[in-house]
């Protein structure tokens, strides 16, 4: 039997619980123990498929197609084992199951109750999701207080009991420093301890976040105020080397020796973090820089496109190479041309929907193209190129994807059920699709054409990539794209999809149809994106002197 590490947060939210989880979970792994994470989320969205990115962030895809919450993402960066389905659980997916249940006629005519038919359901989630495992850590979103996540605390309340010395509660808490005072300030956390208290949990362990260190004295009174052991009330100091030094910032702490001798748990190993201080390291110390300017409709909000500027640095780490982001909104393109590109060393077009700003990305890829600027397009941005190309290079005037104009003359893109007629008929029409559950998500094998570049960066012939679209490229413009100098390097194994595309003559163009981004780990980077960076670094290199130097 897995056991169990809770971990809630107070006071306020954006703590980093998901950071220092997925941190403290690497730890353990370091040590040999079989980790797995849960994130429980109390909103009532089934999952954050349909969530904006403005709202909730990116929303990350899993290997069998999940799509979840960013901080699952986290979870995969910092440990081996792979996130599913199972890792991510929302109040609306646990209403669901129980209302499906309902239905069903499974409660036997009972009158169907939070508790305890939504803890139950809770429960079993957690218990399932950490079958196999040694250690399970569940990160409850929110904040301790909220209303909506009662009946999460609740049932983890209840699985304490249950598991018994198997079991644990972490909080993350905030002790800010109030500067004109001068001091430390601790009444939040006992606050935000009580509040946990009065609903049944004791923490173990308290995670504060802090500017400085907590004095000796300050952790006395937390834990005189909290019932929480003085060892166990820690410093989390924000990383000033990034987030992939936390591992070692909550080490030097002891969290791991105390979760590890809380739980019983039988370790022979010592913490092994070296993996981490190579990265940082490489982080830290690097010898060159490039700037990637990133065009897209969600720039502005720091989560959107996690993975993705996560995959980019690590992108960076081989060659020492700092990568800087040039966020630019595709609607400044449209509105001011391309002249925002002039400081990119590199121009990607990442993952997106709608017809907003579609325009200023098809501008910025032929910019790219036409400069030799070195251009990775991810899944809308190989769209784009897709489109790019065909009106630009190859005169298919009116070129589109359906998802931005329909009933264009050359659709390019389109619904798989618009092309894919055997009568090689294009006029065919889907029906409109429902927005919640069409797409191709999760986890397909691609096949990569000998001699391509993608080939050559993956250095094998079969991969196997992210998805998480609905549209598609259209086979009936394979030749004629072709024929203008466009490859078509990466297919579905049945031959049938288009995954990835590339520009032979271009010293660095390469767009796939999947999401590279969520395959990416700072210990081994992502093949895709570590030649992108180097592709920008030699580009850069090879330019005159005079532009190296304004840099
Ligand atoms: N909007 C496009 C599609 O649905 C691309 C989606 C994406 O970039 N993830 O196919």
């Amino acid at each position: 039997m897995a056991s169990l590490v809770f971990v809630t947060g107070g006071v306020v939210s954006s703590l980093g619980k998901g950071l220092s989880s997925a941190a403290l979970a690497a730890i353990l792994e370091s040590r040999g123990l079989k980790v797995t994470l849960v994130k429980l989320d109390p909103y009532i969205n089934v999952d954050p498929g349909t969530m904006s990115p403005f709202q909730h962030g990116e929303v990350y895809v899993t290997e069998d197609g999940a799509e979840t919450d960013l901080d699952l993402g986290h979870y995969e960066r910092f440990v081996r084992t792979r996130m599913s389905q199972l890792n991510n659980y929302t109040t609306g997916r646990i209403y669901n199951n129980v209302i499906a249940k309902e239905r069903r006629g499974d409660y036997l005519g009972g009158t169907v109750q939070v508790i305890p038919h939504i803890t139950d359901e809770i429960k079993e989630s957690v218990k399932k999701a950490a079958e196999g495992y040694d250690v399970a850590m569940i990160e409850i979103g929110g904040t301790v207080g909220d209303i909506e996540s009662l009946p999460f605390l609740e049932a983890i309340r209840q699985l304490g009991v249950e598991y018994g010395r198997d079991a644990m509660f972490i909080h993350l808490t905030l002790v800010p420093y109030i500067k004109a005072a001068n001091e430390t300030k601790t009444k939040p956390t006992q606050h935000s301890v009580k509040e946990l208290r009065s609903i049944g949990i004791q923490p173990d362990v308290l995670l504060c976040r802090c500017e400085n260190e907590i004095s000796e004295e300050e952790r006395a009174k937390i834990a005189l105020f909290t019932n929480v052991p003085k060892k166990a009330v820690m410093s989390a100091l924000d990383a000033r080397h990034g987030i992939y030094e936390i591992p070692m910032l909550l080490l030097e702490e002891g969290l791991d020796d105390i979760v590890i001798e809380r739980l019983g748990l039988e370790v022979t190993r010592d913490a092994d973090l070296s993996d981490w201080e190579e990265v940082v390291d490489r982080m830290r110390h690097t010898q060159h820089e490039v700037t990637v300017a990133m065009v897209g409709k969600y720039v502005n909000h720091a989560d959107a496109y996690k993975s993705l500027t996560e995959a980019l640095h690590h992108g960076g780490l081989r060659s020492r190479t700092k990568v800087k982001i040039l966020a630019l909104e595709s609607e400044d393109i449209e509105r001011e041309g391309v002249s925002c590109l002039a400081d990119a060393d590199a121009i990607l077009v990442p993952g997106g929907f709608g017809e907003r700003g579609f325009e200023g990305k098809v501008e910025a890829i032929r910019h790219a193209r036409e400069n030799n600027i070195p251009y990775l397009g991810i899944c809308f941005g190989m769209q784009a190129a897709v489109v790019e190309f065909a009106r630009n290079r190859c005169g298919l005037e009116g070129a589109n994807s359906t998802e931005i104009e329909r009933d264009c003359a050359h659709p390019v893109i389109g619904l798989i059920t618009e092309w894919l007629d055997a009568s090689g008929n294009l006029e065919v029409r889907s029906e409109d699709s429902d927005l919640g559950g069409t797409m191709r998500l999760g986890a397909q094998e691609c096949r990569l054409s000998e001699g391509s570049l993608a080939r050559q960066l993956y250095g094998r012939e079969v991969i196997r990539e992210r998805h998480r679209h609905r549209y598609e490229f259209n086979n009936h413009y394979a030749n004629v794209l072709e024929k203008n100098g466009m490859r078509l390097s990466g297919h579905s194994m049945d031959g049938t999809l288009v995954e990835i595309i590339e520009l032979p003559e271009h010293p660095w163009f390469l767009a796939c149809q999947f999401h590279p981004e969520f395959t990416s780990t700072p210990r081994d980077g992502h093949p895709l994106f570590t030649g992108f960076i180097e592709a920008a670094l030699a580009e850069q290199k090879s330019a005159p002197a005079a532009e190296v130097a304004s840099l």
